[in-house]
């Protein structure tokens, strides 16, 4: 039976939901081709999310659970994704396209001589095989691409494969591994930058701003509807350039990748590489005072206005509307 991996990755002993939602995706293709699936577990005290991986699809679950692995590293962590892949011969391994699967997954389909889809925003099965969508030239064109050989190796886009409703009813078995964990670079230490209350890879709401905001010191107005929401904030590139916020929170082509549910663009024009990093969230809404800025073209709503006067009117509403609501 053709097995498929998926590559589970964890934050402070928590299953993070990219890599729940590659496991979701790995059971509604396994089905398509009677696979199974089977999860790579890495870090330390983690064996007791086996059973989470297993509620949302996986049959079986390869833990390496090692005090040594409690902080990613890319050579040890390397080493135990290749070696269940050269043990098990899976048809495909999927893994989130987080800045970890980024760093991880090509080392691994180098090591192990697989093609690798990045950034991929979705799966299909033709024939027995996987067919991949992916973004092109900053978003401008999808391109269909399909594997020579095997195994058939992607990283999936966060926030856009459907996460599965976890099945009580499932389980996982668990197979405990162990690798070698020697490596040249070693974390000592990982300090939070404090950048944004909520992760912007996995948010589901995100409010960003841009050079409308005129400032750094009328970004705040960002935040408070941001807050609102009970959302991330974000920033183009132009406000990350000129220092009002901090990297960590620029979306775009050389920024994060993000696909919220909601996506609320304040004095952002859209150019190209901004739409890059955030035109897969499943609805836009665009406030600008230019009727013919870019980003109305891919807006589910606009509002023609003027980001010092819309923002304090929404925010207030907000907190008028999520305060009777919560
Ligand atoms: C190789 C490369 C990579 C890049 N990567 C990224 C990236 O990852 N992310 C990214 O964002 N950019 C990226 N850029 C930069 C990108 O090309 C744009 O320069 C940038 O996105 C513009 O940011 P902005 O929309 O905030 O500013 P602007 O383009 O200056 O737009 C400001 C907008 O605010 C509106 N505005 C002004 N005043 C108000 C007001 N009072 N109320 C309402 N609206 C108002 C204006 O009408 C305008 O549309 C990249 C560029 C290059 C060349």
């Amino acid at each position: 039976m053709p097995i498929i991996i998926t590559f589970a990755e964890t934050r402070e002993v928590k299953l993070r939901r990219a890599s729940l939602e590659a496991v979701s995706e790995a059971r509604r293709l396994a089905s398509a081709l009677g696979a199974s699936v089977e999860s790579v577990l890495v870090g330390s005290g983690v064996e007791g999310l086996a059973a989470e991986l297993g509620r949302h699809g996986a049959d079986k679950v390869h833990v390496f659970d090692d005090p040594a692995l409690a902080s990613y590293a890319t050579e040890a962590y390397a080493r135990a994704l290749a070696q269940v892949i050269q043990k098990v011969k899976p048809t495909a391994v999927l893994v989130p396209f987080t800045a970890m699967g980024k760093d991880l997954a090509p080392r691994v389909a180098a090591r192990v001589g697989a093609g690798l889809a990045s950034d991929v925003s979705g799966l299909s099965v033709k024939a027995g095989r996987l067919e991949a969508r992916r973004a092109m030239y900053s978003g401008k064109a999808v391109a269909t691409v399909c594997w020579e050989g095997e195994p058939q190796m992607a990283t999936l886009r966060p926030n856009v494969f459907p996460l599965a409703q976890p099945d009580a009813s499932r389980s996982a078995s668990v197979a405990k591994a162990s690798v070698d964990v020697t490596a040249r670079a070693r974390v000592t230490a990982v300090h939070a930058s404090g950048a944004g209350k909520v992760e912007l890879s996995e948010a589901q709401v995100i409010v960003s701003g841009g050079r409308g905001l005129k400032g750094p010191e009328n970004f705040h107005l960002v935040q408070s509807l941001a807050e609102a929401f009970g959302a991330a904030v974000g920033a183009s590139r132009a406000v990350v350039d000129a220092g009002w916020v901090d990297h960590q929170l620029q979306v775009g082509q050389t920024g994060k990748t993000v696909s919220p549910t909601l996506y609320v663009a304040c004095g952002i024009s859209g150019a190209i590489q901004h739409l890059a990093g955030m035109s897969s969230s499943k609805c836009i809404v665009a406030i600008n005072k230019d009727p013919d800025a870019p980003i109305f073209k891919i807006a589910n709503y606009g509002i023609l206005g003027d980001v010092f006067e819309v923002l304090p009117r929404l925010t207030d509403a907000a907190k008028v509307y999520f305060g009777a609501a919560r």
